[in-house]
């Protein structure tokens, strides 16, 4: 147990000896954190006695909320029986075996097997991993490179941040030789005068533009988030994923859905390409797998790719110490029960329209320049001229500020760039969306009256 503090003691401690992700150091060491202390069913309690409405999942992970004592149960319990052990060399665990065909059971057709990792991040190292084995085995070792796109976000680890397209954090590490950035649908942001059909025809165009130029027999995948999510919810227009599809058909090009966010239920259905209607090889997840109570990740391996695996002799030379750690495993069994017997997503359409709709009437709002989103996401871009679409402020400070008023009105929400953005628990009822949309409304109008255009 940790000891008791006051706010300022915890806040100085942290400062002096805790290197925070994502964080800068300097202002961080002058400033210092919100110290959380606990959370229960959709709110988090700080330890100023705040109660904040998290409008974020925690990180996009807790979509059943922080009250699941099913899954505490089912680690606590699993932690009695086997706290660990190794899914290495010829061994396996109850929990592990569980979870997996719980998986298959859950996803797409064509998805048998699982590899399983801690995060996300590592489960996109592993995803390049398999790829090029999977044709190294086919006599193809000369099909390496791998296309993703501009401020896609793929995970933190030095693979997974390559494959990952976003600039400010290519500028602090040297990327992957074999990958390549291609546009991203952003039709906000790069639509210009194009319908957004015509615009996302154009920038999944891209990707064949790009396999002509590194040579088709040079190209092993493309990854894609089925909705860019840390990027900024970025909804693909109607045609983009058909024609993603059709090209890495024709071409002999691996499709990785990263569905770390996406997937167990953030898109209406179990993954976001269902939603889309797209057909992927492999499956990334992690996040909501065990609601945030565990880490946990993995890949999802189509038959395609697992077949060739399994045809040829010889060890995949790749691993981790906790792949299929049995208590986070047991978080991953629970977490699904609850989804599948409690019917979770199938009956979450009507909350999530409820919160598009509710969503949908800030777009009036002199500083919402677009509200766009689905399932239980959303990003509103804030400006300060609506039809020339021209930013609120420079350095994404307009969209920080608002923010902030939100969390000062006890609405968790982030900033990214000139948007502001909610994945709210897949568990919320109307009244607490009616306060969500309340409460960001209020940091909108304030936000408004600090830039002087209300
Ligand atoms: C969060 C995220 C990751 C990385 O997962 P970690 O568990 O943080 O390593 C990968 N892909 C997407 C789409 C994500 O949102």
């Amino acid at each position: 147990m940790t000891q008791a503090r006051s706010t300022q003691q915890w806040q100085a401690l942290d400062q002096s000896h805790h290197l925070h992700p994502f964080t800068d150091f300097q202002q961080y060491a002058g400033k210092g954190g919100r110290i959380v202390t606990g959370a229960e069913h959709i709110y988090i309690m700080d330890s100023d006695g705040n109660q904040i409405l998290d409008g974020m999942s925690g990180l996009w992970c807790c979509n059943l909320g922080y009250s699941q004592s099913t899954i505490n149960e089912a680690i606590t319990n699993q932690l009695q029986q086997l706290p660990y052990y190794n899914n290495f060399f010829n061994c396996s665990n109850q929990p592990a075996v569980e979870l997996a065909k719980a998986l298959v059971d859950v996803t797409p057709a064509g998805f048998n097997h699982v590899f399983f990792t801690n995060s996300g991040s590592e489960a996109n190292d592993t995803n390049i991993r398999l790829v090029h084995r999977y044709y190294d085995l086919l006599g193809k070792p000369e099909k390496k490179h791998i296309i993703s796109r501009k401020n896609g976000y793929h995970g933190s680890t030095i693979a997974a941040a390559s494959l990952g397209g976003m600039d400010y954090m290519h500028k602090q590490f040297t990327g992957l030789n074999y990958v390549h950035h291609i546009a991203q649908p952003h039709w906000f942001a790069d639509g210009g005068d194009l319908s957004p059909e015509e615009f996302g025809l154009q920038a999944a165009k891209e990707l064949e533009a790009k396999i002509d130029e590194l040579g088709e027999d040079k190209v092993a995948a493309f990854i894609a988030e089925p909705v860019q999510g840390a990027g900024g919810v970025i909804v693909p227009p109607a045609t983009y994923w058909p024609e993603i599809q059709r090209i890495c058909r024709e071409r002999d090009i691996l499709l990785i859905s990263d569905e770390v966010i996406c997937g167990f239920g953030r898109t209406g259905n179990w993954f976001g390409c269902e939603t889309f209607g797209y057909e992927p090889d492999l499956i990334t997840f992690a996040k909501a797998v065990t609601n945030g109570y565990q880490p946990l990740g993995g890949v999802m391996v189509g038959d395609k790719i697992a077949n060739v695996l399994m045809a040829h002799e010889g060890e995949f030379a790749h691993g981790l110490t906790y792949s299929g750690h049995p208590a986070a495993a047991a978080a991953g069994i629970a977490t699904l029960d609850i989804l599948k017997n409690s019917q979770i997503i199938e009956n979450s359409g009507e909350i999530m329209d409820y919160f598009q709709q509710q969503l949908r009437t800030l777009a009036d709002h002199p500083i919402v320049g677009e509200v766009r989103g689905l399932g239980m996401f959303a990003a509103l871009e804030l400006v300060k001229d609506k039809s020339s679409r021209e930013r609120l402020a420079p350095e994404s400070a307009g969209a920080v500020y608002c923010r902030d008023q939100a969390i000062g009105n006890g609405l968790m929400v982030r900033a990214v760039g000139d948007a502001m953005v909610s994945a709210p628990p897949l568990i919320c009822n109307r009244e607490e969306i009616d306060t969500l949309v309340d409460r960001l409304n209020r940091a909108l109008d304030a936000t408004a009256g600090h830039y002087g255009l209300k």
